[in-house]
């Protein structure tokens, strides 16, 4: 796990939705209440499996040379309240952070969106790092909701997925519909997609899909 979280870094800067060391990634340890995260402070390049942080799901440091990352309890906090997450990531990636910045959820304007998110991406509150606020903001947010990411007010983009990688598609996923959807607005009004169609195609991506496992 500290491999694949280490390596899934790279993919935040890969698709442009991170500068210097503002974002992370974070994976459970299946099986264990523990979670490893990105160090503190520490630049992408330099991120190897040695120097990931492992904590437990109250965000206190297990084992590790470094301070874990400043979001390290808004990712404790979804771990320990949705138990089928496995993966967390955090970005202020552009387009995403501005609709966040104006307060406003995603509207579902495009198959991909219905596809992956199942309607719009929601909008989370106002909250201020330092203790569980932010936390209780992603959870509050995406309990029973069909996305995967969620639009923090004035601040940036949480993601979570059954895996650390399945977070980070949803976090490249977002920022790629939050651009689109930002330049379909600069031109006119977007037009919405029926609930129906929607539902189907959410259904059908879900589902059908991608390359089938062998049985
Ligand atoms: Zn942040």
């Amino acid at each position: 796990m500290r491999k694949i979280v280490a390596d899934l870094h790279a993919e935040l800067v890969r698709y442009d939705l991170v500068v210097w060391t503002a974002g992370n990634v974070s994976g459970r340890i299946p099986g264990e209440d523990l979670f490893v995260i990105k160090p503190s402070g520490v630049s992408y390049d330099e991120l190897t499996p040695e120097n990931m942080v492992v904590c437990d799901l109250d965000g206190n440091l297990v084992e590790g040379e470094h301070a874990p990352s400043s979001d390290t309890a808004a990712h404790a906090y979804v771990y320990r309240n949705m138990p089928d997450v496995g993966g967390v990531v955090h970005t202020h990636s552009t387009y995403a952070s501005a609709w966040a910045a104006r307060g406003e959820p995603i509207p579902c304007v495009l198959t991909a969106m219905a596809d992956e998110f199942g309607g719009e991406i929601p909008l989370g509150p106002f909250a201020l790092i330092g203790d569980d606020s932010i936390g209780q903001g992603i959870v509050e947010t995406l309990k029973g909701h069909r996305s995967k990411a969620v639009l923090m007010q004035n601040h940036g983009v949480f993601s979570i997925g059954k895996d650390p990688k399945a977070a980070v598609k949803a976090a490249v996923m977002c920022e790629d519909v939050a651009r689109t959807v930002h330049v379909a607005r600069q031109l006119g009004t977007p037009l919405p997609i029926a609930q129906d169609d929607i539902d189907r195609l959410y259904d059908r991506y879900q589902n059908v899909y991608g390359q089938r496992s062998p049985r």
